[in-house]
């Protein structure tokens, strides 16, 4: 016997963290952030038969600072990797990243001096993506599997120690930590 069994007809128990959680995996609007090769396929995926609409993805944003998920699609070079930064600051907390391919995920085939080798480097990474591209099947996958960890996330708990890891990374590696401004 629950406590469910004494409650009138459509009532429904439920915490704050889930309605919210519910709300943000639903609603989650992606920057526009194409790097190489995967962008053809995350802009496959937007297309209509794939239709991210579904989960309320629909719009892709132009400006950060209207986005919470941020999806690295390709390879990021040294010159770019401040950049990236810069826009991930922008982004209002709480917010996500995807690497999507190997070549965000770790480099991939461009072992040498002119790519990050990982955009973890940068940014805290949610969800690695592999493939060489991914097909937007795949880059569903992943979306789904972060709705999972979007809601599952308790208030006010995202992240805090990924930040402070990929800033030391970021400090050895000497990329200016901008401002939000
Ligand atoms: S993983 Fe493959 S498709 Fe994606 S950016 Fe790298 S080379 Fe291009």
């Amino acid at each position: 016997m629950g406590l469910e069994e004494k409650l009138p007809s459509g009532i429904l128990l439920t915490t704050v963290e889930q309605i919210v959680g519910l709300a943000r995996k639903t609603s989650m609007w992606p920057a526009t952030f194409g790097l190489a090769c995967c962008a053809i396929e995350m802009m496959s995926a937007g297309g209509p038969h794939y239709d991210l609409a579904r989960f309320g993805m629909e719009k892709f944003g132009a400006t950060p600072r209207q986005a919470d998920l941020m999806v690295v699609a390709g390879r990021v070079s040294q010159k770019m990797a401040p950049v990236l930064r810069q826009i991930y600051d922008q982004m209002p907390e709480p917010k996500w990243v995807i690497a999507m391919g190997v070549c965000a995920s770790s480099g991939g085939m461009f072992n040498n001096y002119a790519i990050v080798q990982g955009v973890d480097h940068v940014v805290p990474v949610d969800m690695y993506l592999p493939g060489c591209p991914p097909r937007p099947e795949m880059f569903l996958d992943a979306v789904l599997k972060l709705h999972d960890k979007v809601q599952n996330t308790k208030l006010g708990a995202h992240r805090e120690q990924e930040i402070t890891e990929t800033e030391e990374r970021m400090l050895r590696r000497s990329l200016p930590l901008v401002s939000k401004d």
